[in-house]
């Protein structure tokens, strides 16, 4: 799937459209989630152009993968998260719902978390 350079995400990062911004660096950008579904719901995003998980880890490089998985361990624990814990998730492709198109790790947080996934 080609990149869409007017998904939301890259439209909140052009500053087009606003967000509740909690943190940004040379490789990542991360925000408060417009429909929260946990206490504390953040998404962080990789500054360059990649529709998703698939995409990231086949063409991004080396630093940019390192620099993004580094900002999204910052931003736990700038937000006090590390202790009582929390989860991370990614979604790629139309089995998972992925919504938008643009690279997104979502960290869930604040309250248990309950079961990873639920049963079929
Ligand atoms: P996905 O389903 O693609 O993994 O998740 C997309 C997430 O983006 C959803 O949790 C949704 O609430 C969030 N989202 C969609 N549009 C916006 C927006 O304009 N601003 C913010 N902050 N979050 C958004």
């Amino acid at each position: 799937m080609a990149y869409d350079t007017n998904n939301i995400f890259a439209r909140i990062l052009r500053g087009e459209i606003p967000c509740q911004k909690v943190y940004e660096d040379d490789h990542a950008f991360a925000f408060h989630d417009i429909k929260p579904q946990a206490r504390v719901h953040v998404l962080v995003i990789p500054k360059g152009a990649y529709v998703s998980m698939d995409d990231f880890s086949f063409q991004a490089s080396e630093r940019e993968i390192a620099g993004f998985i580094r900002a999204v361990g910052k931003v736990a624990r700038d937000l006090g998260l590390a202790d009582p814990g929390y989860r991370i998730l990614a979604n790629h492709g139309d089995d998972s719902g992925q919504e938008v198109p643009h690279f997104h790790v979502h960290i869930f947080a604040g309250q248990r978390l309950g079961r990873m996934i639920q049963p079929r």
